[in-house]
C-alpha cells in the first residue's frame, strides 16, 4: 500500500491531489494506493477574487466553493488542521489526535499575510491579502471615501502575487475616476524596491502609466511602524507620510505547522529544490507552490506548474522509474492597468521578464481566469495551459549542463530581489 498525504487544500494541494488521484486511479480501486488531503476549511477560494471585492464590489460569495464540490472521489478529503508533520516518524498529526502515516508527503500550506508583525499594521491599515471579508472592508470604505491621500504600501516581501499592489493602485485610480472624484484624491504607492516594479523591464511600463495617471511613487520605503491615531505610516529609513486610508500588504511567512514542527527557515517556508520540488535532505516529501523558500513568484499558476512535476514524480518513485521532471521556474503573473488592459509579468529561471504591451486581450484572459480555475483544479485543462504555457517542466535525464545551471541559480536569485 502506497499512501500519499497532502497537507494543504488550496490551489496547488487540490490540483495535486486531483492529479494523483487520476494517475493513481486502478491502485486506489485495488487497495495499492491512497490519496489523503488535509485542509483546515471545507471553503476554498479563488484568492485572486480579492481584487474584484476590495475595487469593483465584488460580493465574497462569487469567489468560493466547497472543497469537496473540487475533488475527484478518490480523493479522501480530511478537514481537520495538521498540528504537526514528524518527517522521522513519517506522519502528520492533527487537531482532533489523528495521526496519518504516508510513504509520500506533499506540503501545501501555503504563506500567511500578517499585519500583527508591524507595529500598527493590523488597526491602520486594510489590506485584500487576508481574504475576502477582509477585501470587502476596503470597498466599504471606498464608498464613503470623499477625497483625502490613498496610500498603498508593500508592508513586507515575499507576498502573494507580486503585481497585486500595483494592481490595487490601477484599481484605485479607476474608481475614484469613475466616481468623478480623481482630483480630489492622492493616490501614493510605498515600495521597498528601487522603482514601482520590482523587475526592471515590468518597471519600464508600469512607470509612465502611474506618471501618467498621477500615482506618485516613494521608493526604498520599508515600513517601520503605522501610527493609527496620527493616521501616518514610517519607514525604517525615517520618512513619514500621512494618509487618510492605508492599504497594505501585509508581510507573509509560512504555515503555523511548518513553523512548529520546525522544519522552516526562518520565515517558515519549506527548503525545496527548485527543480523537482523535493524537501532538502527528505526522502518522499515534497513541497509546492507559496510554502517553499524558492525563488519564484508566490502565484497560482506557480503552484499549479508545480503540482504537475510533484504528481509526475511521485507516480515514478512509487513505480521506481528514473522518469522524473524538473519544474522550469515558468511564472505567468497578471496585472490590470485600467481602461480595461493587463499585461503578464512572465518568466522563467533561465530568463527573466520581458517588456509588456498593455492589451485588452490579456486583460480578458486574465479575467476569464476567475471563470475557468475552478475547472483547471480537475486537471481538465492541462492541453490548453501546455499549449499557452509553452514549456514549463524538462526531463531529468535532459538537465542542463552545470554552467547552464549557474547561471539559472543565479537568475533565480536575482529574481527574488525584484520578481
Ligand atoms: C489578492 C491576490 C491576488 C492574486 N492574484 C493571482 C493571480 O492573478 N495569479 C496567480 O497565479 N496567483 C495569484 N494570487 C496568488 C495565489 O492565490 C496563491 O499564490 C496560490 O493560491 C498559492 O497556492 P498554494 O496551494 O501554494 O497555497 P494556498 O492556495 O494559499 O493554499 C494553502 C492551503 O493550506 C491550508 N493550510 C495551511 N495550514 C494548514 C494546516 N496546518 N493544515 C491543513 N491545511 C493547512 C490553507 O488553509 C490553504 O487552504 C493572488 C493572491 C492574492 C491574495
Amino acid at each position: 500500500m502506497q499512501r500519499v498525504v497532502i497537507v494543504g487544500s488550496g490551489d496547488g494541494g487540490t490540483f495535486t491531489a486531483n492529479l494523483l488521484a487520476s494517475e493513481l486511479r486502478d491502485e486506489i480501486h485495488g487497495g495499492l494506493a491512497s490519496v489523503q488531503l488535509v485542509g483546515e476549511h471545507l471553503h476554498h477560494p479563488f484568492q485572486p477574487g480579492n481584487l474584484d471585492i476590495a475595487f469593483k464590489g465584488a460580493s465574497p460569495d462569487k469567489y468560493v466553493k466547497e472543497e469537496t464540490e473540487l475533488l475527484r472521489k478518490d480523493v479522501e478529503f480530511i478537514q481537520d488542521p495538521a498540528v504537526k508533520i514528524d518527517f522521522k516518524a513519517k506522519s502528520v498529526s492533527t487537531k482532533s489526535g489523528r495521526t496519518l502515516t504516508y510513504d509520500f508527503l506533499v506540503i501545501a500550506t501555503g504563506a500567511v499575510p500578517d499585519p500583527s508583525k508591524v507595529p500598527g499594521l493590523a488597526q491602520g491599515a486594510l489590506n485584500f491579502h487576508t481574504g475576502g471579508k477582509d477585501s470587502q472592508r476596503i470597498w466599504e470604505s471606498l464608498q464613503t471615501f470623499d477625497g483625502g491621500t490613498v496610500i498603498v504600501a508593500i508592508a513586507g516581501t515575499p507576498h502573494k502575487c507580486p503585481p497585486s499592489p500595483n494592481e490595487a493602485a490601477f484599481m484605485l485610480d479607476e474608481f475614484f475616476q469613475k466616481r468623478g472624484i480623481r482630483d480630489k484624491v492622492k493616490i501614493k504607492f510605498l515600495t521597498p524596491y528601487p522603482r514601482p516594479y520590482p523587475a526592471e523591464k515590468i518597471s519600464k511600463v508600469v512607470e509612465p502609466m502611474f506618471q501618467e495617471k498621477g500615482i506618485e511613487v516613494s521608493t526604498f520605503f520599508n515600513v517601520d511602524s503605522v501610527d493609527p491615531a496620527e493616521r501616518k505610516i514610517y519607514s525604517l529609513e525615517g520618512e513619514a507620510f500621512h494618509y487618510d486610508l492605508l492599504i497594505a500588504i501585509p508581510p507573509h511567512h509560512g504555515a503555523d505547522v511548518i513553523i512548529d514542527s520546525g522544519i522552516g527557515d526562518q520565515e517558515g517556508y519549506v527548503p525545496t529544490d527548485k527543480g523537482m520540488m523535493k524537501v532538502q535532505g527528505q526522502v518522499g516529501v515534497y513541497a509546492i507552490g507559496d510554502a517553499t523558500n524558492i525563488p519564484v513568484s508566490k502565484s497560482g499558476v506557480v503552484a499549479h506548474l508545480q503540482s504537475v512535476v510533484v504528481a509526475h514524480n511521485i507516480v515514478a518513485e512509487m513505480q521506481q522509474s528514473s522518469d522524473m521532471l524538473e519544474y522550469n521556474g515558468r511564472i505567468n503573473c497578471p496585472m490590470e492597468v485600467g481602461a480595461r488592459k493587463a499585461i503578464f509579468v512572465s518568466a522563467t529561471y533561465s530568463s527573466p521578464p520581458v517588456d509588456q504591451t498593455p492589451s485588452t486581450i490579456k486583460y480578458f484572459m486574465k479575467r476569464s481566469f476567475a471563470m475557468i480555475y475552478w475547472r483547471a483544479l480537475n486537471g481538465s485543462l492541462e492541453r490548453m495551459f501546455d499549449l499557452f504555457f509553452g514549456q514549463t517542466r524538462f526531463p531529468v535525464k535532459d538537465k542542463p549542463e552545470p554552467q547552464k545551471q549557474v547561471v539559472e541559480v543565479k537568475a533565480a536569485l536575482g529574481e527574488k530581489k525584484v520578481a
